[in-house]
């Protein structure tokens, strides 16, 4: 049997709609959702959180209790950036182990933790918080294919989650690249390394991510994700009641029940057709192009947005002609946030100007001190000196360097005379907090 988690609340309208998917929309049918047997509900973290606060006027905590509220049998799930949180800068150690604490108080069950760089030294104490507070950890790895990304190296993270305690492998494929044989090679490779159940994330982002699920169920994988299908293909995930039919019978069988799904899936049906202006052409379709640019689904689409808000849409083939250049200079990061968009920026930047590196982006320098964790390869030389000159980087875990901050924030929000209700309050100012 497999289990299914589904991520229509998260990754699916974070994947097509940017994200804007309001509380409100969510409430009437969760009840329903909480019936169907799925693993876990997917529902929170990634860009959940900021978009809450920056777009829609929402506190993500207050959304957070209130699904809490309705849904009693079935997990809940959140996806947590490492020390990144669900933010985009490194965060001190004390805000980690407080957020990850108030996660899991507030109503989440289960969290996988990612690193863009695959750097465990950034993922060790989220994971160590997230198993002190009661979680399941779900250790995952960013799949990415380059010279440097093998799958005896992936296998290697996930015996390193195992020994810190993680009680799932997650292979994370953020931008829908892993082939079906693929998949079936590096699930079989893992559930001969570790004794943990293996759940595999994708997306039909290439076109070939529900042919993946499939060939990773031949090779045993456990749980996989999927979204309502509104809310599914394209740059989302694979659709999920097509594969629950696919499944029906065979040794996979998921024992969801298809009519209750087609009745979610009407539901989400009319609740997309009110967003449909944050829908974008590049992401509704499955193009194989992005084997190439690997660049994930929710960058694309900002970068599609970007590009025509400058005036300049018609440099966006070369951006992305760009793109694995400077992720190859860079030491072929995967291409994940907050990675993705460092990658993405410094492209924009290179085309738009006319000449690559002829005007480097602060991220970048940061990356190139090692501020981000290590790189996978080694950094261009050439871009290196450009970037840093002298400077060495850093070998150090990069929140080795932060001193705590939830003191000093609470100070600098009583100075602005900006009420603090609760420790949720101090949080969700510390994520949108910046820092030099
Ligand atoms: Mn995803």
């Amino acid at each position: 049997m497999v289990r299914i988690i589904d991520t229509t609340l998260r990754d699916g309208h974070q994947s097509l709609i940017a994200t804007r998917m309001r509380t409100e929309d969510m409430l009437p049918i969760l009840e329903e959702l909480d019936r169907v047997g799925f693993y876990s509900l997917e529902v929170w973290g990634g860009a959940t959180f900021d978009v809450c606060l920056r777009f829609l006027g929402e506190n993500p905590w207050e959304r957070l209790r209130k699904i809490k509220e309705r849904v009693h049998k079935t997990p809940l799930q959140m996806l947590l950036r490492g020390q990144n949180l669900v933010g985009y800068r490194h965060y001190a150690d004390d805000v980690v182990e407080k957020f990850v604490h108030l996660s899991v108080k507030n109503g989440i069950n289960i969290i996988r933790i990612f690193d863009a760089l695959n750097d465990i030294r950034n993922m060790e104490v989220s994971i160590k918080a997230a198993k002190d507070a009661g979680a399941i950890v779900q250790g995952a790895l960013s799949y990415t294919i380059s010279p440097v990304h093998t799958i005896e190296k992936f296998v290697e993270m996930a015996v390193q989650f195992e020994k810190l305690g993680c009680d799932v492998i997650c292979i994370k494929d953020m931008a829908g690249l892993i082939s079906p044989q693929v998949a079936y090679n590096l699930v079989s490779a893992i559930k001969r390394a570790v004794k943990l159940p293996v759940n595999l994330h994708t997306h039909m982002t290439s076109g070939m991510g529900a042919l993946s699920y499939y060939a990773a169920c031949q090779a045993g994988v456990d749980i996989i994700d999927c979204a309502f299908s509104p809310f599914a293909g394209g740059v989302s995930q694979p659709a999920v009641e097509p594969l629950v039919a696919s499944l029906h019978n065979t040794p996979y069988d998921t024992g969801l029940d298809l009519n209750q799904l087609v009745e979610i899936s009407n539901y989400f049906a009319q609740v997309k057709q009110k967003y449909q202006e944050f829908s974008s052409p590049v992401a509704e379709r499955s193009d194989v192009s992005v084997l190439v640019h690997q660049i994930p689904g929710g960058m694309i689409s900002n970068l599609y947005a970007q590009l025509k808000e400058q005036g300049a849409l018609n440099r966006y083939n070369d951006v992305l002609k760009e793109v694995p250049e400077v992720r190859k200079d860079l030491g072929y990061p995967p291409l994940v946030t907050p990675t993705s968009q460092i990658v993405g920026t410094q492209a924009v930047v290179n085309v738009l100007t006319g000449a690559r590196y002829k005007m480097i982006i602060e991220e970048v320098k940061k990356y190139c001190l090692g501020l981000y964790g290590a790189p996978p390869a080694p950094i261009n030389e050439e871009l290196l000196r450009k970037a840093i000159g002298n400077k060495k980087p850093i070998t150090c875990r990069p929140a080795d360097l932060l001193e705590p901050e939830l003191e000093q924030a609470r100070r600098e929000m009583e100075a602005q005379n900006i009420p603090i209700h609760s420790e949720e309050d101090l949080l969700s100012y510390v994520m949108l907090r910046r820092t030099k």
